[in-house]
């Protein structure tokens, strides 16, 4: 097997007293694609924002790409990250966030060229010319002149992964992308989803509460409660025949 592109290794986070992860250990290989699923309040939102640099770690170490994400290694020491290497490692992954997070105050196609041009120091031609394939490829090259608000839900999601993918990020992160949609809108954002996971270019971490989704597109499942993973591996064996007395009971409550 091939070096993990990301490592938790016995990672604790505490908010205050409250020890959300305990000695956490994850891996993810590259290009492979992992669904986290687990009750609210279990610590899934907080592993993927420890990933986005957003949450700082309290002990372990974060390696993304080969290198720790929250320390650099100095004479053979690891030693807290500097903003530099924040900045570095951040530019790995990409997140989809629950509530879209698009700046509503610019049009559809300067979402995407915003940060790309002003980060990755692209021209104005070239960023348009990437947001303008982004938006074909998920389905909404005719919206590149509308704001936010003049948009469904779906479709601002979809523009959310087209955001994501614009800062070319090797690792994809995305937090219940379609946990906030209308139901008729879910499917044409499951849709784009699978669309990246069969193209197996992206590593993906999928945190939702579609099982069936899951199931058909996810290489792996996690199922994480109090912070820690209680099983995990292929699909059918955890979704169709889990283990664990309360990985069945969280599907029972969730199918
Ligand atoms: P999930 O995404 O699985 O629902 P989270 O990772 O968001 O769970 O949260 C895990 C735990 O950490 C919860 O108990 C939550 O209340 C707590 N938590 C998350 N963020 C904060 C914060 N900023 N301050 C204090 N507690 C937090
Ligand atoms: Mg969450």
């Amino acid at each position: 097997m091939s070096e993990p592109i990301i490592k938790f290794d016995k990672v604790t986070k505490k908010f205050g007293d409250h020890v959300v992860l305990k000695e956490l250990e994850f891996e993810v290989q590259p290009n492979e694609m992992v669904t986290i699923i687990g009750p609210s309040g279990s610590g899934k939102s907080t592993i993927l924002r420890i990933l986005m640099t957003l949450e700082p770690i309290n002990e372990g170490v974060v390696y993304v790409d080969g290198e720790p994400l929250w320390h650099e290694e100095s004479n053979g020491k690891l030693v807290p990250a500097s903003q530099q290497h924040l900045r570095k490692m951040r530019s790995k992954l990409g997140m989809v966030f629950q509530q879209f997070n698009l700046f509503p105050h610019m049009t559809v196609r300067r979402n995407l060229t915003e940060a790309p041009i002003r980060v990755l120091g692209l021209s104005k031609k070239e960023a348009v010319e990437r947001a303008d394939e982004l938006l074909d490829m998920v389905g909404l090259a005719d919206q590149a002149d509308k704001f936010p608000a003049q948009l469904s839900g779906g479709q601002q999601q979809r523009v959310g992964i087209a955001r994501a993918l614009a800062m070319r990020p090797k690792i994809l992160l995305f937090d219940e992308p379609t946990s906030a949609l209308d139901p008729e809108l879910v499917g044409e954002v499951l849709q784009v989803i699978r669309q990246l996971a069969e193209q197996h270019e992206f590593t993906m971490l999928l945190v939702t509460h579609e099982i069936p989704f899951a199931r058909q597109v996810s290489d792996r499942v996690c199922f994480i409660d109090g912070g820690a993973i209680v099983e995990q591996g292929p699909p059918t064996d955890i979704l169709t025949e889990p283990k664990k007395e309360r990985t069945k009971e969280f599907l029972h409550a969730v199918l």
